[in-house]
C-alpha cells in the first residue's frame, strides 16, 4: 500500500479542482463538437464554449479575448513567443535578453535559436533573485527584438519587474515577453496595465486540466510579427492550427474564473500556512537559509537550502510528503538547480534544498506534520554526517 501522500510541489502542477472537471464533462459526451464547424448546431455550441473560455481566461490576464491564442502549454506558448518573434522581425534585430533563472521552456528555445545565430544576453539576477532593470537596459540595444523575463519564478517564487522591463525594452523597439504560468491566478496580474506585448500561461497551474495553455498576443499598431509554429487549417486566427481540445479550454475557462473570484483569500490562506512552515522550520532548526526575496514572492512559494545535510538524502527522508529538491530541477536534467546557482548558492547547498509549493487544499495540519517531519530528518542527517 502507497502511504497517504501530503502535496506541497503546487509549482508542478495542480490538482483539477472537482468543480473545473464537472464543467469539462459535457464537453466530452454530449457538446462533442468541433469548434471549426460552422454548418451546424454541434460546431456552434463548441464554439461558443471556446470563446467564453476565452473571456474567461482573458479576464484573469487583463487582456482583451482578441488578443487570447490557445496553445497545448506554457511551454509552447514560450516556443511561439520566442521562435516565432525572431522568425518573424527584421533581419536587423537578431538579440534577444533574458534571465540565466528563467524556466528551461524560455531557455531551451533561446538555445535553439542561438544555433541559428541569434545573439542572447543572458543577466544574472541580484543575489535576492530579483533583477535590476538597469541590468537589462546596459544589454538592451536597438538590435534587440526581445526581453523575456517571467513574471514569477517556478522555483524561488520570486517576482520580477516586469512593467519596469516593458519600458525598457520598448524604449530600444523590442518587445517584452514574460512567462507568466506562476503568477497569474495567484497574484494580481494584468497585462495592459504592466503594458507587456506576450503572455504565457498554462492551465494545470492554476487547477486547470493539463495540456492546455494559452499566449497573449497584444493588438498594437504595427502588429506584433509572430511566425506559427504549426500551420495547417488556420486555427487561432491562423497563429496555431489544429482541433481546438474544447474540454481542455472549457476547463482552462473555468479554473480561470475560480482563481479571479477567489485569489484574494486563497493568497492570504496559502501565505499564512507557508509563513507558519518557515517559522516553525526556522524556529526549531538552525542552518537554514531562505532563497529568494521575501518581499517580492508569491504567497504560496517557500525555498530553502539546509547546510551540512547531503541535497539526495533529503528527499529520500521525505517519502510521504511531496515537495521538490534542488538536486534536480527536471526529471531530464541531473544537475543542481540552474536557478539556486544564478543566485550565488554553492552546488552542494542549492543540491540541499527543498521547494514547498502550497495549495489550495493544504492544511495546517499538513504544515504541522511536515515542519515535524522535516525538522526530525534533518536532525538526524546531520548527527550521521561526519561534517
Ligand atoms: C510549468 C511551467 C511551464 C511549462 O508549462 P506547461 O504548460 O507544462 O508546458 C513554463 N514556465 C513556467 C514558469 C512553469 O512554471
Amino acid at each position: 500500500m502507497l502511504k497517504r501522500q501530503i502535496y506541497m510541489d503546487h509549482h508542478a502542477t495542480t490538482p483539477t479542482d472537482p468543480r473545473v472537471v464537472e464543467a469539462m464533462a459535457p464537453f466530452f459526451t454530449e457538446h462533442f463538437g468541433n469548434a471549426a464547424s460552422r454548418q451546424h448546431a454541434f460546431g456552434w455550441a463548441a464554439r461558443d464554449a471556446v470563446e467564453t473560455a476565452r473571456t474567461q481566461v482573458a479576464t484573469l490576464v487583463g487582456c482583451d479575448p482578441r488578443e487570447l491564442y490557445f496553445t497545448s502549454g506554457a511551454t509552447e506558448s514560450n516556443n511561439l513567443a520566442i521562435k516565432g518573434c525572431l522568425a518573424a522581425v527584421d533581419g536587423a534585430r537578431r538579440r534577444i535578453v533574458t534571465l540565466e533563472t528563467e524556466h528551461r521552456a524560455v531557455l531551451d528555445p533561446c538555445l535553439r535559436l542561438e544555433d541559428a545565430g541569434v545573439r542572447v544576453d543572458y543577466v544574472t539576477p541580484g543575489p535576492d533573485g530579483r533583477v535590476d532593470p538597469l541590468e537589462v537596459d546596459r544589454v538592451v540595444t536597438d538590435g534587440t527584438a526581445l526581453v523575456s523575463v517571467m513574471t514569477a519564478n517556478n522555483e524561488i517564487g520570486v517576482l520580477q519587474p516586469v512593467g519596469e522591463l516593458a519600458s525598457v525594452a520598448h524604449r530600444q523597439g523590442a518587445l517584452l515577453h514574460t512567462d507568466a504560468t506562476q503568477a497569474v491566478g495567484k497574484v494580481p496580474f494584468s497585462a495592459r496595465d504592466v503594458d507587456v506585448d506576450l503572455v504565457s500561461l498554462s492551465a494545470h497551474k492554476i487547477y486547470g486540466p493539463k495540456g492546455v495553455g494559452a499566449l497573449c498576443v497584444r493588438r498594437r499598431r504595427p502588429k506584433i510579427p509572430l511566425v506559427p509554429l504549426i500551420d495547417g487549417g488556420g486555427h487561432e486566427r491562423g497563429l496555431r492550427s489544429g482541433t481546438l481540445n474544447v474540454p481542455a479550454i472549457v476547463g482552462f475557462g473555468h479554473a480561470a474564473e475560480l482563481c479571479g473570484r477567489e485569489m484574494v483569500d486563497e493568497a492570504s490562506r496559502t501565505s499564512a500556512l507557508r509563513d507558519r512552515l518557515w517559522q516553525r522550520l526556522s524556529d526549531r532548526l538552525n542552518g537554514l537559509r531562505l532563497n529568494g526575496s521575501v518581499e517580492h514572492r508569491l504567497p504560496n512559494n517557500l525555498n530553502m537550502s539546509v547546510s551540512g545535510v547531503e541535497g539526495e538524502t533529503l528527499l529520500v527522508g521525505l517519502d510521504d510528503v511531496a515537495v521538490s529538491s534542488g538536486a534536480a530541477c527536471t526529471s531530464v536534467n541531473a544537475g543542481p538547480s540552474h536557478v539556486l546557482l544564478a543566485l550565488g548558492l554553492s552546488a552542494q547547498l542549492a543540491r540541499a534544498s527543498l521547494r514547498f509549493g502550497l495549495g489550495r487544499w493544504n492544511t495546517e495540519a499538513e504544515v504541522d506534520y511536515v515542519v515535524d517531519k522535516v525538522c526530525r530528518l534533518v536532525t538526524r542527517l546531520r548527527d550521521v554526517s561526519p561534517g
